[in-house]
């Protein structure tokens, strides 16, 4: 379920990023335009494309927003739960992915070294991937 809604909000994500681009490119024509205008002292024209443009950068700007918030969700639905599995025998230790069921201590078959009992030691949430900032 989770996996599902992590898909959907990383393509809203990606299709968000086109639509600001778009917008943006849009805004930087707009505001040429409204320039070329002002120095040929086409007043309407110039105050129009003005308006546009800056219409054009509030809307790519809240989109850009908006994805920083899907960003920061994405990236708290990314947490992994793992599970550390010993063995009892011989301290052999396999971590995996959290499985519905896993408890502290419970069996999960046999040690691949010694046949001994292998059993859940201790499940943990691994901290979300920190983004570096340059
Ligand atoms: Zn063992």
């Amino acid at each position: 379920m989770r996996e599902m809604e992590a898909k959907r909000s990383g393509m809203y994500s990606y299709l968000m990023v086109i639509f600001s681009i778009i917008i943006l490119a849009w805004a930087v024509w707009a505001m040429y335009n409204a320039f070329n205008f002002q120095q040929q002292g086409n007043t309407e024209n110039f105050y129009f494309y003005a308006a546009a443009s800056s219409i054009a950068i509030v809307l790519a700007v809240s989109s850009i927003m908006q994805m920083r918030r899907r960003m920061l969700l994405l990236q708290s639905l990314a947490v992994k739960v793992l599970s550390v599995i010993l063995c009892a025998n011989c301290s052999f230790k396999v971590v995996r992915a959290f499985t519905q069921g896993d408890f502290v201590y419970k069996e999960v078959g046999n040690c691949q070294q010694c046949k001994g009992t292998m059993r859940i030691d201790s499940i943990y949430a691994e901290e979300p991937p920190k983004k570096s900032r340059p």
